[in-house]
């Protein structure tokens, strides 16, 4: 969702900015802007629509500054705009300031300012923070670090606020809750964004601004303040992240790439996790918390999105491999739900970004009631793998690509690995059954270069897509998740009307969707399952729905009856969903290009979901 990028040094800020909502870009936006100090006034461009627009925009009017405040806007208040655009400037012209996230009680603040004469230009809830600073300002002598405890103080709901006094050219102020920000440490110059994309070009070197804190920067010098304003030091963390994992190698797309990384990702997400001779999972990052992890009476798996197809799966597989019960829920809902928690209770939150507010919220609260939280997470530092009292990282790089798409493969895997490692603690697996599934584990990087080769014929399948209104995803058991992780892609970048279903439900009303039009994709391996899901592939042809088969090596008589079959190798059921799930994304990645979509920037769509 939405970037913040700042810049204060001996440079043009504003072309390092620029630059900077470029690499942020897949966070998903639909306007962009950029504010400077010229002339001693505060100047600001802003436009709707692609961060070129913006750039070209800069380089026409010469717009040139040492110290620049950027944003690409992901629009919650009032439409997508050139006025709605961040940055936002105050009344009487003192500060600017870009936002990320949502000011909940804006409309009672906007009140009160517009009665003391603020005019307000915008529609956004962000502007409010603007003019409040100013008028804050004013009553506290011009003190900004006291200004903005009050404004912090003062604003409810999520934030990542970055600000510009035209009184202060040579400082950059920051507060913060709940929304992500980066602090990038140069020499002579120093940098602010949303993740590290924008900061791994110039500095490695950087520190994660807290909660409630207040940060002061110049070129040379930054202090950072807690919410009583005593000023606090924060250790420096080294960025891990290489200019190759954020540009997109010779590939046509990012996600394409991402596609093709999962061999090495897989592998990476296990590494170092799965004893050389297969007998043992070791968990590096579960030390204080294992007795609580390996004697959870329960097993809660929270998560957004793709990652809560990944905790589908796991309900499956740690109810078979662990014996103990276990229930998935979307963050978002289980929140509301009054839901209820045991202490004890092993929660496990998963996020790629590690930054989603409505699995942070959620994990908040369920902390509160006793339960240990386990973070899965793909970005080092974020904020789930702070709150979380212990987890494992997935190892899978930068994601830029807004579809997940190995991230979601090494989500999996560490979730298998948990799974394991539990097993194994608790004794529901021999060290017979650990072994074998610690080698079908470890032979999946190799299975998915296989099924990566039949890239050119699930092209051609796209072709048969391209004029297509609406399409099923079937899969039973443990490639439910995967159909509905299948159609979930499909949707999100194809735009194709795609719905997800349990096999099993079909007969009880997807199937009166079924004509010549309405394609099914369905997950018809050779698992205990196969018998049923080839009668409801039955069941299709026999209403002369067009069938494509996600099949194993050889299987003739699925070939006979389906309009497509892709064959892929086979492993264990249960571990089967890390090999089911590629070719959908390949289907998904060459639809979207065969009916000219904006693969890497999918309409109306944020990477990361930063607000609930
Ligand atoms: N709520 C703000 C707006 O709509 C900021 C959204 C964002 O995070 O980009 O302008």
């Amino acid at each position: 969702m939405c970037g913040i990028v700042g810049y204060i040094g001996d440079k043009n800020g504003i072309d390092i900015v620029v630059k900077g909502l470029q690499r942020l870009e897949y966070r998903g936006y639909d306007s962009a802007g950029v504010a400077g100090i010229s002339a001693g006034k505060i100047q600001i461009v802003k436009k709707n629509g692609r961060v070129d627009v913006l750039r070209q925009t800069v380089e026409d009017v010469k717009f040139s500054s040492h110290v620049g405040i950027g944003h690409t806007r992901w629009a919650t208040h009032g439409e997508p705009s050139d006025i709605n655009a961040h940055p936002h400037i105050s009344h009487k012209g003192k500060v600017a300031i870009v936002h990320n996230g949502i000011i909940e009680n804006y409309l009672s603040l906007k009140k009160e300012l517009q009665k003391k004469g603020k005019v307000f230009l915008s529609e956004t809830d962000s502007e409010v923070i603007a003019h409040l600073l100013e008028e804050v300002l004013e009553n506290s002598a011009g003190d900004m670090i006291a200004a903005l405890q009050i404004v912090q103080r003062t604003l409810v709901g999520a934030f990542a606020v970055v600000i510009l006094s035209v009184d202060e050219p040579n400082l950059i102020y920051a507060i913060k809750k709940g929304t992500p920000l980066v602090l990038g440490i140069g020499k002579g110059e120093n940098f602010l964004a949303s993740d590290g994309t924008p900061l791994v070009q110039y500095t490695k070197s950087v520190i994660y601004i807290g909660d409630g804190e207040i940060l002061r920067l110049s070129a040379n010098d930054f202090q950072i303040y807690n919410s009583d304003i005593q000023e606090i030091s924060h250790a420096t963390s080294v960025l891990e992240m290489e200019m190759s994992m954020i540009e997109k190698d010779g590939y046509a797309h990012f996600m394409l790439k991402e596609i093709y990384e999962q061999p090495k990702t897989i592998l990476d997400s296990m590494r170092g996790r799965i004893a050389a001779d297969m007998s043992e999972v070791k968990l590096g990052g579960i030390n204080n918390y294992a007795p609580q992890l390996y004697n959870a009476n329960r097993y809660l798996f929270l998560a957004c999105g793709t990652s809560y197809h990944a905790g589908m799966v796991a309900r499956y597989v740690f109810e078979q491999l662990c014996r103990v019960s276990c229930e998935v829920d979307v963050a978002s809902e289980f929140r509301y739900r009054k839901p209820v928690i045991h202490a004890g209770d092993a929660i496990f939150a998963i996020s790629q970004s590690g930054e989603t507010a409505d699995t942070i919220v959620a994990i908040e609260e369920a902390k509160h009631h006793g339960a240990n939280i386990f973070g899965i997470c793909n970005v080092v530092g974020s904020t789930i793998s702070r709150v979380s009292h212990e987890g494992a990282y997935t190892h899978a790089g930068v994601e830029i690509g807004v579809a997940s798409t190995k991230a979601f493969t090494a989500q999996l895997t560490v979730l298998y690995l948990f799974a394991l490692k539990i097993a194994q603690s608790k004794g529901t697996l021999t060290p017979a059954q650990i072994k074998q599934y610690c080698s079908e584990l470890h032979a999946i990087p190799d299975q998915v270069s296989e099924i990566l080769a039949l890239s050119p014929q699930i092209l051609e399948i796209s072709k048969s897509l391209k004029d297509i209104h609406s399409m099923l995803f079937l899969g039973r058991g443990v490639q439910f998740p995967i159909a509905l992780e299948g159609a979930l892609k499909m949707k999100e970048i194809t735009y194709i009307h795609a719905e997800g279903y349990a096999a099993g439900e079909m007969k009880h009303g997807p199937i009166a969707l079924i004509d010549e039009f309405v394609p099914t994709v369905i997950i018809a391996i050779k698992d205990s399952n196969y018998l049923k899901v080839l009668s409801n592939i039955k069941e299709i042809k026999a209403r002369k729905g067009k069938v494509i088969a996600i099949v194993n090596k050889g299987d003739d008589d699925i070939k006979g009856i389906a309009d497509f079959c892709i064959e892929i190798p086979e492993t264990s059921e249960l571990l089967a969903p890390l090999l089911t799930t590629i070719p959908l994304q390949l289907l998904a990645y060459h639809t979207a290009n065969v009916r000219g979509c904006d693969i890497d920037k999918p309409r109306n769509l944020a990477k990361s979901v930063t607000v609930e």
